[in-house]
Order: C-alpha cells, then sequence, then structure tokens
C-alpha cells in the first residue's frame, strides 16, 4: 500500500503560460488529484491557456482552486475561464487595483487620481510615458466582468491556503500582493513569486506597473532572490537560484 504523508505533500510544479515583456506567467499545481493554477494572464492569452490545459488531457472545470498573487489585469483576466473554481486573493489587492482601473478610466482627472496609487511615478525619469503606456494598456484590456465572480473569490487574509503552500507577503508591487512559497518536504524550495519578482536580470523591458514602494520592492526582490530555491517569476522564465 502506498503511504500517503499529508505532513509533506508533494507540489509538482508545470508553467502554463510562460512570463514574458507583457504577459504574466501563469503556473499550474498538482499534488495528486488536486490542481491550482496561479495567475490566468491576458485576455488574450485565453486560447492559449485552454489549449495548455487541453495539452494535459485537462479542462478548466478541472481546475479547483484559482491564486491570484495580485490584482493587476495581466495576471486575472481570464479568472472567468474558470467559474466553479474558488479563488483565492487578497482582499487587498482586489480592492485596491480595482480602485486603480476605475483611476486609470477618469477622462478629465486621471493623471492627478492614479498619483495616489503610485505616490512614486515622479521619482523616475520617464514618468510622462509610463503614465501614458498605463492608461493605455488599461483602457485597452480592463475589463471588470473577465475577473471572477465575487462569490468565487476567498480572502488569503482570512483563509489558510491548501496543504504546503504559504503564502508571503510582497507588498512593494503592489498593497496585497503574495508571492507562493512551496515546500516539498526538506529536499525543495520553489517561489511563484508573482510581480515580487518580475524578471531574473532587467525589469525595465517589462511592460507594467511601476512598483508601489521601490525600496519595499527591491529589499523583497532580494531576498527572494538569495534564497535556495527555484523561483517562477511574473515575466519572465524559471530559474534556480545559484548560491
Ligand atoms: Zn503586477
Amino acid at each position: 500500500m502506498a503511504f500517503v504523508n499529508n505532513m509533506h505533500p508533494s507540489w509538482k510544479i508545470d508553467v502554463l503560460l510562460e512570463g514574458n515583456w507583457r504577459g504574466a506567467s501563469s503556473v499550474l499545481l498538482q499534488n495528486g488529484g488536486q490542481l491550482i493554477l496561479v495567475d490566468t494572464g491576458l485576455a488574450h492569452d485565453a486560447h492559449q491557456l485552454v489549449s495548455a490545459l487541453e495539452r494535459r488531457s485537462l479542462r478548466p472545470c478541472d481546475i479547483g482552486f484559482v491564486i491570484n498573487t495580485h490584482f493587476h489585469l495581466d495576471h486575472i483576466s481570464n479568472n472567468c475561464l474558470f467559474p466553479d473554481s474558488v479563488i483565492y486573493a487578497t482582499q487587498e489587492s482586489y480592492d485596491w487595483c480595482r480602485a486603480l482601473y476605475t483611476a486609470l478610466m477618469d477622462p478629465e482627472n486621471w493623471k492627478t487620481l492614479v498619483l495616489k496609487y503610485y505616490p512614486e511615478t515622479y521619482d523616475f525619469d520617464n514618468a510622462d510615458e509610463l503614465m501614458r503606456k498605463m492608461r493605455k494598456f488599461a483602457l485597452r484590456w480592463w475589463d471588470a466582468s473577465r475577473t471572477g465572480k465575487t462569490s468565487q473569490f476567498r480572502w488569503i487574509e482570512t483563509n489558510k491556503l491548501p496543504c504546503g503552500l504559504e503564502p508571503r507577503f510582497t507588498w512593494g508591487h503592489v498593497p496585497g500582493h503574495v508571492s507562493l512559497v512551496i515546500s516539498n518536504g526538506e529536499s525543495e524550495r520553489l517561489i511563484v513569486a508573482g510581480d515580487a519578482v518580475m524578471t531574473r536580470l532587467d525589469d525595465q523591458q517589462v511592460l507594467t506597473m511601476p512598483p508601489h514602494c521601490r525600496a519595499q520592492y527591491q529589499s523583497e526582490r532580494r531576498e527572494i532572490l538569495s534564497s535556495p530555491a527555484l523561483v517562477i517569476p511574473g515575466h519572465d522564465k524559471p530559474f534556480r537560484n545559484l548560491l
């Protein structure tokens, strides 16, 4: 008879959508029959995401849980493909990002309103260009109807994640952002970083929002890069920290 050690679940990681300069990583976690999808990508990645599941003989209805690292639109815009799944997210990130997109949609006052969410914007040399791109991206892609039904959400602040998955609160990128730390027994540590580590080397290449708090973002990024682990960044290929 097979021995099942419930104390040390073994999560297999499978990257369905590899992160790039625009799209976010979408990662399947599998532990026996339990299937979890971390982040769901941009709307125009929907077909690619479903195809990636099909290649593994899976359908969207097989995914029991979705976890959103944060609520930027490049991480959540296919939540709607999983209407029967429970979605774990932080309420803080959900509320903060939705309010941000509402502000970006304001035709008259969007620049002033956005500074409430990104007070450090003018620390960047290319602030005006950055803000213009942010708005263009939001107008093109933000669609609240793709983010899942309110009844699907289970807030990470007050609910434990499935066994073996630990949230690490990494709020430098946006308030309420979480990275996932996965310990497969003693042997292996995996970190699904979300946008706490956007790329291994060059964050400038990613079309996304600037950090909400740059100093905090940099300190969290350094901490993850100095952990002995396999890291799945938000917008780059997975890599192993060589320490
Ligand atoms: Zn983000």
